[in-house]
């Protein structure tokens, strides 16, 4: 059986099917086939813009919010003047941390905690600036302290599943597409449940991020760094890079999606 409409008109009379090289067909048309279905898989099957250009957009869209609402209320000081690193401070000792020390870090939204080192970073618009999208972003990082230091779970799992889903988002398409290409449908499986890994990530990672945001909110509270009105822009800061984090794990699942029926149809294809 043919793999597609396409090669049939392209190749025709020469067999296609990757049982076919198994069985000992030239390499030459191993090649030829390949490359065809790298074609027909990546360019002109339907389900790639069924399932990936959608996840790819909803990322960009959250990405372009992300930046665009920070950029925003970067330039909306607050009226208690503390700075993104004063706030972040203020927080930890409130909670009685003491051992976290709040660094500057170079670039834009690379504000990140670091539980490997104990570490708190603060990108350079966020760490001494008194905006409302600064003071709300160190807060926000605190939040991930705060779990950290409270052995809160979806963190704890979090931390475990990361060596796993950087190495599943690597090797899972390339197992899958290689698995394809030479006609292994159990190969094309594996990298399913390896590329699944990454995918478990972007889910865990979903909790996380809401609860350092809620978290964040009520600190800000706490320690009475914001008024009613810099509350409300906070949280649309916090809101926009949560909204990020729900783009990864749609185009993440949109492709594990992509990948079992490719997966699904090799197998129909072979028959
Ligand atoms: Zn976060």
């Amino acid at each position: 059986m043919s793999i597609s409409p396409i090669l049939d008109r392209e190749n025709s009379g020469v067999a296609v099917s990757p049982v076919d090289w198994v069985n000992g067909a030239p390499v030459r048309i191993v090649a030829i086939t390949a490359i065809q279905k790298v074609r027909h898989t990546m360019i002109f099957d339907p389900m790639y813009f069924v399932f990936l250009i959608p996840g790819m957009a909803f990322v960009m869209f959250a990405q372009w919010k992300v930046t665009s609402t920070f950029k925003k209320f970067s330039n909306v000081p607050t009226n208690r003047k503390m700075t993104g690193a004063q706030v972040a401070e203020e927080i930890l000792r409130s909670n009685g941390i003491y051992d976290v020390p709040v660094e500057r870090v170079p670039g834009q939204l690379s504000d990140h905690y670091d539980p490997r080192s104990r570490t708190l970073r603060l990108s350079e618009p966020v760490y001494g600036s008194t905006s409302v999208a600064a003071v709300g972003v160190a807060a926000h990082e605190v939040g991930h302290a705060l779990q950290h230091a409270q052995g809160y779970a979806p963190l704890k799992l979090r931390s475990t599943i990361v060596p796993v889903a950087n190495i599943g988002n690597m090797l899972g398409p390339i197992m899958v597409i290689a698995g394809v290409l030479i006609g292994l449908t159990g190969l094309a499986w594996l990298g399913v449940i390896v590329f699944a890994a990454g995918t478990a990530f972007a889910l865990v990672t979903l909790p996380v991020e809401f609860n350092a945001s809620s978290r964040a909110m009520a600190q800000l509270t706490n320690i009475g760094v914001v008024d009613r009105t810099e509350y409300g822009q906070a949280r649309k800061v916090l809101n926009a890079a949560a909204l990020t984090y729900v783009a990864g794990f749609a185009a993440a699942l949109l492709n594990l999606m992509y990948y079992v029926l490719l997966v699904t149809g090799m197998g129909r294809r072979n028959e």
